[in-house]
Formats: structure tokens, sequence, C-alpha cells
């Protein structure tokens, strides 16, 4: 999601599953490289953000024609929506109609940190949208703050976690399910928060997606502080009750768990 990586907007193929016999049907559309975000993993402060002039950005006509006259004929059918932050998109619940409603989509995803969720959660419901995932790196206010850097733009003296957080009740709210979570695991920041993020999962149809920790945009906090490996994680989740679960090949780079139903008293 950083601009490194970012913008044109990028269309990045991915396979939907590791074997070479399965069709390529799975685009991402990285929609802007800018967010009002400024995470230590991926945008860390005094880094040389290059952003692309917005005159440069593909319009959504550009976007929809290419989905239309190249890509869907060549057979992918699923698409995720990323950034930057693409809630910060103008006319960001236009595009998300439009293409959920070209008659070949079969799958529309969109990946954001939440920010701007609670006001659009719903008109992205109602454009077609149907599967989120929203980034929640930490339960407390100051340590999300701490992650999500850009102290510039606390609004109004409260934390950005509120606004997230608003942001994930509203897409639950309003039928997001499951709804994804995704924490980015920094060791001596959050990692002490695992079961708790985990434990979000207990009541809710929510999912909660535990990533590695990687060295993207700041190589001297990765250099550090290391890095939490994902074996750790798993064991950690796996010690306090929660059960493997079996997975589809096309996920077979990641491991699931589900907490068992609580017991009656
Ligand atoms: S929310 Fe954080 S990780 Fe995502 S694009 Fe913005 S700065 Fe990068």
């Amino acid at each position: 999601m950083s601009p490194s990586n970012a913008f044109r907007p990028s269309v990045t193929p991915q396979r939907s599953s590791p074997t070479n016999a399965n069709p390529i049907d799975y685009l991402r559309i990285s929609l802007i490289d800018r967010c009002n975000f400024q995470c230590v993993y991926c945008m860390p402060e005094g880094a040389d953000l290059d952003y692309a002039l917005r005159e440069h950005w593909l319009s959504h006509d550009e976007i929809l024609q290419l989905l239309i006259e190249v890509f869907i004929p060549l057979g992918f059918t699923r698409f995720r929506l990323t950034g930057g932050e693409p809630l910060l998109r103008p006319g960001i619940v236009q595009l998300v109609d439009a293409i959920a409603h070209l008659p070949q989509t079969q799958d529309l995803a969109i990946t954001t940190n939440g920010f701007r969720l609670a006001k659009l959660a719903q008109p992205l419901y109602d454009a077609g949208l149907r599967r989120i995932n929203i980034s929640l790196d930490s339960l407390n206010p100051d340590t999300f703050d701490q992650i999500v850097g850009n102290p510039a733009l606390h609004s109004q003296g409260r934390s950005r976690w509120q606004n997230v957080w608003q942001g994930i009740q509203a897409a639950h709210k309003v039928g997001f399910a499951p709804l994804k979570l995704n924490v980015v695991v920094i060791p001596g920041v959050n990692d002490h928060e695992i079961l708790d993020l985990a434990a979000l999962t207990l009541h809710q149809n929510w999912h909660v997606r535990f990533i590695e920790f990687m060295p993207i945009g700041n190589h001297k906090l990765f250099g550090s502080k290391g890095w939490i490996d994902s074996a750790s994680i798993r064991t950690q989740i796996a010690q306090n009750g929660a059960l493997p679960m079996a997975m589809s090949k096309a996920m077979a780079q990641q491991m699931s768990f589900k907490f068992p139903e609580p017991k009656e008293p």
C-alpha cells in the first residue's frame, strides 16, 4: 500500500492458486497512492514520498475501460481496490457501484484503514460492496496513534483510533460479514495484544488476520526491533485454545484458527 509500489493506478494480477493449472482471475487495483495515515512500517516520518500528480491518475472511465476491454476478456473476475487509502479517492462509491455491477464481476473487495468508513460503510454496501478488510493494529488508542504516525492529523485532540473503531462498527452494522481485520504485529509495540485482538472474533463474525511485520518502508525500524514470525503468533493463539481449521489449497500460505463456542453456564 505504499507509494513506492502503488500508483498509476497499478493493477496486479494474482494467481487464485499456487498451481500453474489454475487460472489467474484476481486483480488488485491501487486507486490512489496517498494516505491519511503514515504507518511506521509503510510511510515512516521523514520518508521522501513522491506522489503521482492527480492529472496522471487514471480516470474512473479509464479504469472501467481497462477492466472491460483488457482484464475481463483475459479472465479476471475478482477485484480488490487498494491504495494508499482507497477511501480517499474522490467518487469511490460510484466506482465501486460501476465495478460491482459489471456482469462479469464475481467478487469485489476493498482494503482500507477505516478512517472514513463510518460515513462510507452504508453507501459502499448499497453500491454493491460485500467484502472489506480494515487495518487495526491496536486496541489501545495511544499505541494505535504511535503506529499510524502523522500526529498533525489528530482530529481535535481525539485519537484516530476512535474514527477507525467507529468505522469498524459501522461496517459491521450495515452487514459486511465476515468483517476482516488486518493486524501487523510489531515487536515491542503491539505484540502483547495478539490475544486481545484475536478475542474480537469471539462474539462477532469477524476474522482477525495477523501479518508478519515486513521492512517495506522502514528498514531502520525493522533492524532495531527484529520481527515476530508467524509461527510464534500461531503458537500463542493455539496455546490459548483456538483450533486450527482446514485450509483450501488457495489459502496454503496462511493458517486459520477458530476459538470454540463459549460453553453455556
Ligand atoms: S494505512 Fe498505513 S499501511 Fe495503509 S497505506 Fe496508509 S500508511 Fe500505508
